[in-house]
Order: structure tokens, then sequence, then C-alpha cells
């Protein structure tokens, strides 16, 4: 089914280590640590458990000395790894202080994170962002203004309320408090290049955890500036809560061709994996047709005519196995990211389905024969019956990526994410 490429807006292009955010670079996944940077060899670990994932950029949190003085470790243990994810480090209060009193964490970091709400009041403020700003043009690292709602400079809200006050028809208290979202970014931003930075050094974002204020305030940030912006709704909670809310407005704002770059906050499960929230933004990315990262599952939700759970597994085993094995095919193959599965529970859209699909599946309901009828490219090549399905349609899928996608030559080194092809 043909549908309409969407037209992302023209930015400016940053480049953070080796990935290019904005200027019609993919859409970027990122995502943050939460661990202890203290713990350099804990923290490196969930580093790469992330960029495995497929995490193209990963925030650190860099809060105090010692973690600082961590940071030129985690890096060398990811290098050690062989993971060469750019790391970006979160600061806060008295980053202007770590960064000046820590040139090797300075150094080894591709971007810092500012958060101008953060950084000290009045001539203070002033001072310790512009040791900040020092330090990015010593090192040539790209800054991201990252304003949050929760840590908005107040003073700034209170100048535009009496503003607003003074106005023959003031604004809403909320549509001030989104100006000021705005004006904190972009004074900041401006304040940047004052001091020094190349406008392509510059990354925005202002976060908020309410969808329609997160799209209100970057459909008006992506007005008024070319900067890329960091797309984000902060504070998204847990489960499906917290994916619903960033995949309604991360999906809206995206549409639209704004953003650049995303992550998906979402709080851990007890015990979940800290992975899950790069799934969620490479899912949003690829059902919206954006990028390809992991062939696609299409199941159908079941219904009273599958009473076993027999495809509800078949789907699940299927789409782990894909997303285990995407790391290998892409290091072997090109192009299995786009592949299609489609796992049906009977006769009623099975054979549709799966015809549409590079390989399908179709599932016999209850009261059907025991046969399950398997299409790849849209031809029925072999019925599966018995209890060994799972596995069989495993081994037709891995004939299937050998047969059809090229193999990478000897050096055609995969995860050069600048070179990734937009969908
Ligand atoms: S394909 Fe069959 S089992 Fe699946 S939802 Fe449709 S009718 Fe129900």
């Amino acid at each position: 089914m043909s549908h309409s490429a969407i037209l992302r807006l023209p930015t400016q292009r940053v480049h953070v280590g080796d990935i290019a955010i904005g200027g019609g670079a993919p859409v970027v996944v990122q995502s943050m640590t939460n661990t202890d940077t203290v713990d350099a060899e804990g923290t490196a670990r969930q580093v790469y458990e992330l960029a495995q994932a497929g995490s193209e950029l990963v925030r650190i949190t860099v809060n105090t000395s010692e973690a600082a003085a961590q940071v030129p470790r985690i890096r060398k243990i990811l290098d050690g790894m062989g993971c060469d994810v750019p790391l970006i480090g979160d600061f806060h209060y008295n980053g202007h202080r770590l960064l000046t009193e820590f040139p090797d964490c300075a150094q080894a970091l591709a971007k810092y994170r500012i958060n101008p709400g953060n950084v000290g009041k009045n001539r203070k403020g002033e001072d310790q962002f512009a040791m900040m700003i020092a330090v990015a043009r010593q090192y040539d690292k790209p800054v991201r203004i990252g304003v949050n709602w929760g840590s908005l400079d107040q003073d700034l809200v209170v100048r535009l309320m009496d503003e607003n006050a003074r106005l023959a028809q003031p604004r809403e208290a909320g549509e001030v408090t989104r100006e000021a979202l705005i004006v904190s970014a972009l004074e900041s931003a401006r304040r940047a290049e004052d001091l020094g930075l190349p406008h392509d050094r510059i990354v925005l974002s202002c976060k908020v955890s309410e969808v329609q204020d997160l799209i209100a305030v970057y459909q008006e940030l992506a007005r008024r500036c070319d900067y890329p912006l960091h797309l984000g709704l902060t504070e998204a909670g847990m489960g499906s809560k917290g994916i619903v809310g960033s995949t309604a407005a991360l999906a809206v704002l995206l549409q639209q061709g704004i953003g650049d770059t995303i992550r998906v906050s979402l709080t851990p499960e007890p015990g979940g994996p800290r992975t899950q929230e790069v799934v969620v933004a490479q899912e949003i990315l690829q059902t919206m047709g954006l990028r390809s990262f992991t062939p696609m599952v299409t199941a159908c939700p079941g219904c009273g005519r599958t009473t076993s759970t027999v495809f509800q597994e078949l789907a699940q085993s299927i789409q782990n196995y894909l997303r285990m094995q995407m790391p290998v095919w892409r290091e072997q193959y090109t192009g299995v990211e786009e592949m299609t599965v489609a796992v049906m529970g009977c006769i009623v859209n099975g054979p549709g389905e799966s015809k549409l699909a590079n390989i399908g599946i179709s599932l016999p309901g209850t009261g059907e024969s025991p046969a399950a009828p398997v299409y790849v490219d849209g031809e029925k090549t072999v019925t599966l019956r018995g209890d060994n399905i799972a596995a069989e349609f495993q081994l037709i899928v891995d004939d299937y990526v050998a047969k059809n996608y090229a193999r990478r030559e000897a050096g055609d080194k995969p995860g050069k994410r600048i070179e990734i092809k937009a969908v």
C-alpha cells in the first residue's frame, strides 16, 4: 500500500561524533542510562546494552566530581568493547565546574546537555553558562540546550507573566508558560552563539509532560528557528501510559516534519529492561515509515476463532527471534530490516495478510484442519503441520534472509548511522 512520504522541515545539521542530527539526516534514536556514573563498569555495560538495542546516542548523568572523573574510563571501556556510540553528558547546577576541572571528561563526551533553568541565576548564571560554552568551543563539541518544564527559569516566567499582564488582551497563563519554555531555549541558543559557539553546534529541546503542550511548544519552536530539535515527552511514565503518551505526542510532531532526534522517557518496570525505551522509539519511527530497524511482524489480535494460545506464542517467538537475530543479520546482509512477516490466527484474514508480507503463516483456527500454509512473497510454498511449526517457520525465515538479501562485502561495515537510508 503506497503512502505519501513525510516531508521533514529543514534544519541545520549538527554532528555528534559520527552521528548526524538534522539537515535531512534520518531521525536519530537516543536514550539515557539510569546507573550511577561513578560505577564505570555498570554504566559502560548499560550504555553498551542500549547501543546494542539501537540507541545511536546515549546520555549519562554527570553530576559530581566522582562521576566526571569516571567518564573517560567509561569511554575507554566502551571503545575496548568495540562500541563507538557517542556519549552525551547531562549537566545541571555544577556543569561549568565539572567541565573545566575535568578536561578528560569534557574531551570524552561527544555533546553536552545544558539546562538553562539549572545553570544558576542572574550574573552568576550567565558566567556559568559562558564557562560551559567556552569548554564546548575549546573541544569543538556541540551542545543541547535542553529546557524542561519542571526546571524552567522562574525569573523568565515572572518577566513574561508581567509583560502579559500589561497587554490589552492578556493570554492564558498556560500559553505564557509555553512561551517561556521557547524563549528560554531561543535566548540561550542566541547567547551561546554570541559567545562564539557556531550555529551548527546547537540542538534544542523543550520537554514537557503533557501531550498537547508538547505539540504546541514544538510547533512554535520549529516555526521560529532552524536548530535541529530533540523530541521527548518528559516524565512519560510507566508501561502503556508512557508508551501511548510518547507515541501520541511524537507521532503528531513527526508527521508534521518536526523532530530530528527522539527519546522515549519510560520509567522501567521494576526489574524491567532499560532498553525498552529504545525499542519503543524505533517502533515509533518504523511504524510511521520514517526508518527501518528490524523486520516487523504483522499479527492479528486473535478472536473467538482462536481458542488456543498457539498463534500468540508463535507471533511472540517470531518477533523475539527477529529482534535477536537482527544484529547478526545486519552484519551479514543489507536491507533485512525492511522484511515483513505476518503471523495470522485463522483463515478469515490469514491468507490475505500472509500474501502481502514477505513471509506469512496462517495458523489453523478452531475447527479448521490442523495445517498452517506458509506464503513467501505472495506464493504459497509449503503447509506446516504438527508440533514443530515454530521451529520450521524460523528455518523458512532464515532461508528467506539468506536467499533474498545481498551479503555485505568485507569492510562494508554497517552502523554508520549517518548513512542509514531514510524511508
Ligand atoms: S485472522 Fe482469524 S483469528 Fe485472527 S482476528 Fe481475524 S478472524 Fe480472528
